[in-house]
């Protein structure tokens, strides 16, 4: 029997550890499927969904959602601004300082393990500080990155694991769809917007249940749903958002684990072929016939010089390759990649997993999806593909196809969460939801 090389930590360093057994790992973890992710581009995750199914999610809890911001940034000093409204800074012992419309600049300096507020003559400093703006909008200045501006709560906590600050705005929930819908869908079709807005409160709303992180329900990027405050916010963003206030995807009366990715170049795939974990009944396949083509990801073309991918593979597995086979799923995308060397041992990848780890390690070699085939000749590999992203459930540029089309916003959902139903979760009796899976 050939070794399978075996995998037993993808996140970190990725060593290897040959096995006698013929031993297949590869969970596609939630950390893993955190990993990356493309804007419009965008692919909002999906961790395993095998869970507890009798899991509920009280809405009495979810009418904001607590975001993380401006980790990638991860600034040192924040200049705060007040637009419109009184904003008050409270540190942990209850010391409080106001900031004003027309004040200027109070400054945050972000040191370790504490946070310190200045603001003329007026100094605190706190482990955490926390500010409020119960109406009105708070400017957020970084230097070297820009100004933001964002609608409700903040609070800056040091975080000893990550050994750094974590920003983190408490923004209402209809607010925060309206932001997200123009970060991960700049379209003008209507109704693609409306998809999108149910796609991402529904995204949202399991967040706040399924969170790995206890001090957050989001992230403000593409691991999650980018999400960029509150300006700006085009008008048919908010129109998109209030047309559908309150609406999300069921199944079953369970909530739903609303995936969406980019372009998915002709069809979805099973959700348990692109992650690991049990079929859901609504991340089923479903060829969208060409109705993403419009998108720029719907065909690529990669080629590399294989002794790229040799050393990357080498590098971080210490595994030098011979030969790899590719196995492919109903949709057409790669659901594995086997690597072998000349002494028989083997090296295994889930598709998404391989292309989650190339785009994060190499500058030349980015799978835009695993939807592609390759080609070996003489040195180079050629890599012909289609689509952008996961392609587990919404196609995002499929939807805007379908809105050309005169598809509705229900329509295009029912389309690609099969069997799915829209709930207005403000009409739930019993104010909580089971999760699906
Ligand atoms: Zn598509």
């Amino acid at each position: 029997m050939q070794n399978i090389i075996y995998r037993t930590n993808i996140q970190g360093n990725g060593f290897l550890k040959p096995r006698s057994q013929f031993v297949i790992t590869l969970a596609a973890s939630l950390l893993l499927s955190l990993l990356l992710r493309l804007p419009i581009g965008g692919e909002a995750f999906t961790g395993s969904p095998a869970g507890d199914s009798d899991s509920y999610l009280d809405l009495s809890r979810a009418d904001t959602v607590r975001v993380s911001i401006l980790g990638n940034e991860n600034p040192g000093v924040l200049r705060i601004n007040a637009v419109d409204d009184m904003i008050r800074f409270r540190t942990a012992s209850g010391d409080s300082a106001l900031l004003g419309p027309g004040d200027g600049f109070a400054f945050l300096y972000l040191q370790h393990g504490k946070v310190m507020f200045r603001k003329g003559d007026r100094v605190l400093e706190s482990p955490t500080l926390s500010f409020s703006n119960s109406v009105g909008l708070t400017q957020v200045f970084v230097q070297g990155f820009g100004n933001r501006l964002y609608h409700g709560d903040f609070e800056i906590l040091f975080d000893e694991r990550q050994n750094r600050h974590l920003i983190i705005n408490r923004v209402p929930l209809e607010d925060y769809v309206a932001s997200v819908i123009g970060g991960e869908m700049n379209f003008r079709e209507l109704e693609a917007l409306k998809t999108q807005a149910v796609v991402s409160r529904t995204y949202a709303l399991w967040s706040i249940h399924r969170s790995p992180y206890a001090q957050f329900d989001l992230s403000d990027d593409e691991q999650n749903q980018v999400y960029v405050g509150a300006l700006p916010v085009r008008p048919d963003y908010a129109e998109a958002a209030t047309a559908t206030s309150g609406e999300i995807l069921t199944w079953s009366n369970r909530l739903i684990l609303a995936a969406f990715s980019s372009t998915c170049g002709g069809a979805t795939s099973h959700n348990e072929d692109v992650w690991s974990g049990d079929p859901l009944p609504y991340l089923r396949s479903t060829g969208d016939g060409g109705a993403c083509s419009v998108s720029p990801h719907y065909r690529w073309r990669l080629q590399v010089h294989e002794s790229e991918l040799s050393e990357l593979i080498s590098s971080r597995y210490g595994y030098r390759f011979s030969d790899m086979e590719l196995d492919y799923d109903t949709a057409g995308r790669v659901r594995s990649v086997v690597f072998t060397n000349g002494t028989g041992r083997r090296l295994l990848f889930e598709g998404n997993e391989f292309r989650t780890i190339l785009n994060r390690h190499s500058d030349t070699i980015r799978l835009r999806s695993t939807r592609f085939r390759i080609e070996r000749d003489n040195g180079t590999i050629t890599f012909t593909g289609n689509g952008l992203g996961h392609g587990v459930g919404l196609c995002q540029w499929g939807a805007k196809g379908f809105a050309e089309a005169g598809w509705s916003y229900r329509d295009i959902l029912s389309f690609y969460f099969t069997g799915t139903k829209i709930v207005d979760l403000n009409t739930i009796e019993s104010k909580q939801i089971a999760l699906s899976g």
